[in-house]
């Protein structure tokens, strides 16, 4: 008789899973697992922000198993010696996962293939489109550059076919399934907060594989048809709002970017919308890549002459500030407020905070990744870093540093009637489109009246010290 353990770790569904399936069509039992590992980057490197997704996506993926008559095992400790301890209890014959690819991942999983080796440990691919090693140059070297990856990858689109959920997920028994001494209940993983912010957070949010199919589904009826455009405008729902769902795997890319092609015979019959929106999938599949093959870049800048950019050196009072939304820049502060209201912020948005914190403020890319960590509930460490990078100019396929985002421009074009800033920024909401951006430029009797920070810098001084700090650097090797 087999008996299986399948490790769940970024791939919180039943369908597509290759892992879960593997396991069904080979074994007589199949045992799911959950560890909180405080050891695992993946997991304790979760922000608060995201710990509480997990929760409410532990809730629904055993919910979804129950109708399998099976349940999820929940385990908190080091992963070796969880999955050492339960193989034993529950004489498991077969070990089965979904890979990850951040390094400490890779290390973790490489040893425990080794050291349960008498479990045959098979690992699948379950988070991505194509797998980082398949996707490097002629050369053999990996892409740095989007366009020529999105231009070789786009030809194999949309790639393998999603798996279906398996018909039998045959379990233990409630009574062992009790008995295992490891087995705790979701509440003592202690994923949500004492306090209670995480309420207001969530009612934004429908978790769980359903509800990710449901938003896929809703997305492409009404919304990509429109996407190349309202993608840009943080003041409109424009775009998927997938990134959660994919982070924590309720959905795979290979099912999103199949449901977007159900239509096309192929990839040039996509209307140019679809094709955009198949592009950013691929963003993420580039992240990935760039993850995998350059993994110093989690903190050190890709660009080595970037180490030693001159940073502002007190930046403590600024950086809460900006955490706060209470820059004065009324487009950075609606961004940040959204963020740390609902754990997410458009993607337009995202790219102006990050310029206004490391090109204005002159804080280090670093500081604004892990404020993001913590509190975006789609917190990803490749695209997160892979976006700060981008931003401080020091990445892959970075942004020239001279292209200082100016947000008043920004504001002004993406949101012309100031409706995004008003909505988070309840305080201007009595100022004309003239002045929504700008608010410092209204008389000081009227600005006093607002109860709204004057800016930290000025705009136009603190740009211009951000390319004479980058001139520093610039000729460095
Ligand atoms: P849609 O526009 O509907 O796009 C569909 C999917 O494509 C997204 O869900 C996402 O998986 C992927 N995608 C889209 N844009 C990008 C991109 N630029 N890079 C990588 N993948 C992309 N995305 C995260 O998922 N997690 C992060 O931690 C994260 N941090 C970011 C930090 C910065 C500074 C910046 C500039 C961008 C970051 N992004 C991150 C990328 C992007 O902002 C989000 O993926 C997007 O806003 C999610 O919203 P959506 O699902 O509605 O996107």
């Amino acid at each position: 008789m087999d008996i299986g353990l399948v490790w769940f770790r970024q791939d919180l569904r039943l369908s597509d899973n290759p892992a879960l399936l593997a396991a069904c069509q080979s074994c007589d039992v199949v045992i799911p697992l959950f560890i909180d590992d405080p050891n695992a980057q993946s997991v304790s490197q979760l922000g608060a922000a995201s710990r509480v997704w997990l929760h409410h996506s532990l809730h629904d993926l055993n919910e979804s198993l129950e109708t399998f008559d099976n349940r999820l095992v929940l385990a908190q400790g080091d992963s070796l010696e969880v999955l050492t301890e339960v193989s034993a209890q529950v004489k498991a014959t077969r070990l089965f996962w979904n890979r990850c690819y951040d390094p400490a991942s890779i290390k973790r999983d490489k040893k425990i293939k080794q050291q349960l080796d008498h479990l045959s440990p098979k690992s699948f691919n379950a988070l991505l489109i194509a797998e980082p090693w398949n996707t490097c140059k002629a050369d053999d070297t990996p892409y740095r550059v989007f366009t020529p990856y999105w231009n070789m990858l786009s030809q194999r689109l949309p790639g393998d076919k999603p798996q279906n959920k398996p018909k039998h997920i045959p379990g233990l028994k409630k009574s062992a399934h009790q008995k295992l001494s490891v087995n705790c209940e979701l509440e003592s993983l202690a994923l949500l907060p004492k306090r209670d912010w995480h309420i207001g957070m969530m009612s934004h949010w429908q978790v769980g594989e359903k509800a990710a199919s449901k938003q896929l589904a809703q997305f492409l009826k009404d919304d990509v048809a429109d996407y190349s455009d309202a993608r840009n405008l943080p003041w409109v729902q424009g775009t998927s709002r997938l990134s959660p769902h994919l982070h924590f795997g309720e959905i795979s890319p290979r099912q999103v970017m199949h449901k977007l092609c159900s239509k096309a015979r192929n990839m040039r019959e996509l209307s140019s919308n679809e094709e955009t929106y198949a592009k950013e999938i691929i963003w993420r599949e580039f992240a990935y890549s760039l993850l995998f093959h350059f993994p110093q870049t989690i903190t050190k800048p890709l660009d080595t002459r970037f180490a030693d950019f001159p940073w502002a050196k007190n930046h403590t009072k600024s950086l809460r500030a900006w955490q706060r939304g209470q820059t004065g820049v009324p487009i950075v502060d609606a961004g940040m407020r959204e963020l740390y209201a609902t754990g997410w912020m458009h993607n337009r948005v995202r790219m102006i905070v990050a310029s206004y914190l490391i090109k204005n403020l002159l804080i280090p890319w670093q500081k604004g990744e892990q404020w993001f960590r913590d509190t975006l509930v789609d917190a990803d460490l490749a695209s997160n870093v892979m976006g700060w990078q981008w931003a401080a100019g020091s990445g892959a396929d970075a942004a020239p540093y001279f292209r200082i985002f100016n947000p008043v421009l920004q504001g002004e074009k993406f949101d012309a009637n100031g409706e995004y800033v008003k909505r988070w920024v309840p305080e201007l909401d009595s100022l004309d489109k003239k002045h929504i951006h700008k608010p410092w430029e209204l008389a000081p009797e009227i600005r006093a009246q607002l109860d709204y920070p004057e800016p930290l810098v000025d705009l136009k001084e603190s740009r211009q010290q951000a390319l004479a700090a980058f001139d520093t650097i610039k000729s460095a090797k």
